[in-house]
This record gives structure tokens, C-alpha cells and sequence, in this order.
């Protein structure tokens, strides 16, 4: 096993058993529904987008396979602070991400998911959060990655 892969299952793991930002926001301006029929993730994000356009917080609920959940825990890290846009631009690089481009510095410790499109079955997990991400940034209350 390479290190790069070690360090993946390290992280995977360690994001599963130890979700970041897990649970409810009391009052999100913007949320979300996702739904992966494929694996049967399901999950909600929460957004509170502030009046200067940042995100102050988010946080996801639900509940997913181990990619899943970490995908969706490192990107709650990912985007908090981050203006909508930022974490839009974000999300678009995450998607090239996946299907194998990873030559965006803004993409930082989610490069970890660099290898994943080597498993289709996969990308979906690991897409899911920022679907519902980008569903809640621009008003679709629920998105599925069918
Ligand atoms: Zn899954």
C-alpha cells in the first residue's frame, strides 16, 4: 500500500469516528436535503451565511457510509470563513477533483480524495455533501445524486 493511501484510510477514518461540525444549526439561513439512492447516504447541511456574505457556520447531520461522512466533515472545515462564492468556486473544484484534476491549490487537505475516481461507485459518497452544499447556497432545498 502506497503512503498516499495510508493517509487517506487515516483520514476517512478518523473523519468518521470523529465528524466535525456534526449536528443541527439552530437557525441556518440556507439547508439542504442529499440523498445518494446509490449507497443510501442521507444527509442535511446547514448554513448560516452572515449579513458580510461569509459563512460564520455549518454543520451536517444524517446519516452515511464512512466516505460520506468524512467528506462532508472536511468540507465543513473546508468552508468555514469562506465568503458564498469562495465555497462555491469550492465545490466546482472538488468536482474536477473527482473526476481525477486535482490542480487547484484551493483544493488544500481535500486532496486527500484525489484517488477516489478510481472508484465510481465512490464519487458519489464523497460528493454528496457538496451537492447539498451548493443545493442549500442556491435554494434547492433537496438534491440527489442520481
Ligand atoms: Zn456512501
Amino acid at each position: 500500500m502506497s503512503d498516499a493511501s495510508d493517509l487517506y484510510q487515516q483520514v476517512i477514518l478518523d473523519h468518521n469516528k470523529k465528524p466535525r461540525n456534526f449536528g443541527k444549526l439552530g437557525q441556518p439561513s440556507h439547508q439542504a436535503e442529499g440523498f445518494n439512492p446509490l449507497c443510501g447516504d442521507h444527509i442535511w447541511v446547514y448554513v448560516q451565511v452572515g449579513g458580510d456574505g461569509h459563512i460564520d457556520d455549518v454543520k451536517f447531520e444524517g446519516s452515511g457510509c464512512a466516505i460520506c461522512k468524512a467528506s462532508a466533515s472536511m468540507m465543513t472545515l473546508a468552508i468555514k470563513g469562506k465568503t458564498e462564492a469562495e465555497a462555491l468556486a469550492l465545490f466546482t473544484d472538488f468536482q474536477s477533483l473527482l473526476r481525477g484534476d486535482a490542480s487547484s491549490e484551493r483544493l488544500g487537505k481535500l486532496k486527500i480524495f484525489s484517488g477516489i475516481w478510481q472508484y465510481p461507485a465512490r464519487v458519489k459518497c464523497a460528493a454528496l455533501a457538496w451537492h447539498a452544499l451548493n443545493g442549500a447556497l442556491t435554494d434547492k432545498q433537496s438534491v440527489s445524486t442520481e
